[in-house]
């Protein structure tokens, strides 16, 4: 792994086994989409999440009965769970009494300092953290003559300097824009004011080739510059997606453990469906959290400096493919056979891996 930039200093930040910030590696977030007071539903859910590698989950409390089921959700699941509360103050207080992890609330549309107080002081005894944050849908009027991405960074700053009023700093701060170039400036903006960690993400990024554009750019250019101590890719659908996204993006960039799979577009030299074996053997990996490179390229052109590079390659020969295991060549096979063994190799390889 990759550790040639600086990641911004912060304080560090505990959300239930999870660390934010203070050089902690940089956290995967996700959020349900279930109904919360479906609770078999969202416990599945969040179970999913978990298991794709979700560090932690964020699930909407719309009201006080959902917030008295963050307590059944927190025996039933070990991820760290955050509460989404909007509006009303006491279903902040209901779910940090029935042991939610951190907080996320928007102080604007809370009301008044001293409901926001009375957040504090139980989030406090219960030490409990609360992110707050802007998004560019909900930036107050005031702000608006200002630049965007300033006036996201000024709203969220506004409502840091809120919190730190009653003595509270167990805080995560946010700014998310949907526009990338904002979000990039925002998040750059807010962090030479505050050493609160950040939560970096693309607001209402879209569906998954939008949300994958979007979020590798920003998302992608604040993690080099050290800005991200935790993420979110926020994407329409089934937010398993956004963690195997969230996860990707950590991987190419070199900042955890993961798999890599080269395959190439194909074209007329292509001896065999370069797509389809390369998707055998991610689903074959899927759920492997080691530096592993295999390289799948349709013809020998680039096949056998890629096949050397990696850990294991498959590449077109005129009558079949070749292999490489380590750097070396194995064999040439006639396709069918050179598939299988690609297939039985990627598994020793996951064998040997798991081992070390
Ligand atoms: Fe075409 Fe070969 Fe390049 Fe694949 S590796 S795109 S088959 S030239």
């Amino acid at each position: 792994m990759s550790n040639w930039f600086r990641r911004r200093a912060t304080k560090l930040i505990r959300v239930g086994n999870i660390s934010i910030g203070g050089g902690s590696p940089i956290v995967i977030q996700s959020m349900t989409n279930t109904d919360t007071h479906d609770l078999q539903s969202t416990l599945e859910q969040i179970k999913r999440l978990q298991e794709v590698g979700c560090e932690i989950v964020r699930i909407s409390l719309p009201d006080i009965e959902c917030a008295k089921l963050v307590r059944r959700i927190k025996e039933s699941v070990t991820v760290p769970i955050v509460g989404d509360v909007h509006f009303d103050h006491r279903i902040a207080i209901e779910a940090i009494k029935n042991g939610v992890d951190k907080i996320r609330i928007n102080p604007g549309n809370i009301g008044s300092e001293a409901k926001i107080r009375e957040i504090v002081t139980v989030a406090n005894e219960y030490g409990v953290p609360i992110r707050v944050g802007a998004n560019s849908g909900s930036l107050p009027k005031d702000l608006t003559s200002l630049p965007r991405a300033q006036a996201l960074a000024e709203a969220a700053l506004r409502e840091v300097r809120t919190l730190e009023k009653f003595g509270f700093e167990n805080i995560v701060v946010s700014v998310k824009s949907s526009d990338v170039l904002e979000t990039i400036e925002a998040n750059r903006y807010i962090a030479k004011y505050i050493d609160y960690p950040l939560h970096v993400g693309v607001t209402e990024a879209g569906t998954l080739y939008n949300s994958l554009i979007k979020s590798s750019m920003a998302v992608g250019v604040l993690i080099l510059e050290g800005l991200v101590d935790t993420l979110r890719i926020s994407i329409s659908g089934d937010p398993v997606n956004e963690v195997i996204a969230a996860k990707k993006l950590l991987t190419f960039l070199g900042m955890r453990k993961g798999v890599d799979v080269i395959a190439c577009p194909t074209c007329a030299r292509s001896v065999f469906d370069v797509e389809k074996v390369a998707l055998e053997v991610e689903k074959i990996l899927s759920n492997v959290e080691e530096d592993i490179k295999i390289s799948v390229l349709g013809c020998i052109v680039n096949g056998i400096g890629e096949g050397k590079n990696a850990d294991l390659g498959i590449a077109g020969t005129n009558d079949g493919v070749v292999l490489f295991y380590k750097g070396e060549i194995v064999g040439t096979y006639k396709l069918e056979e050179g598939l299988g063994k690609l297939k039985e190799l990627t598994r020793t390889i996951v064998q040997e891996k798991l081992k070390n």
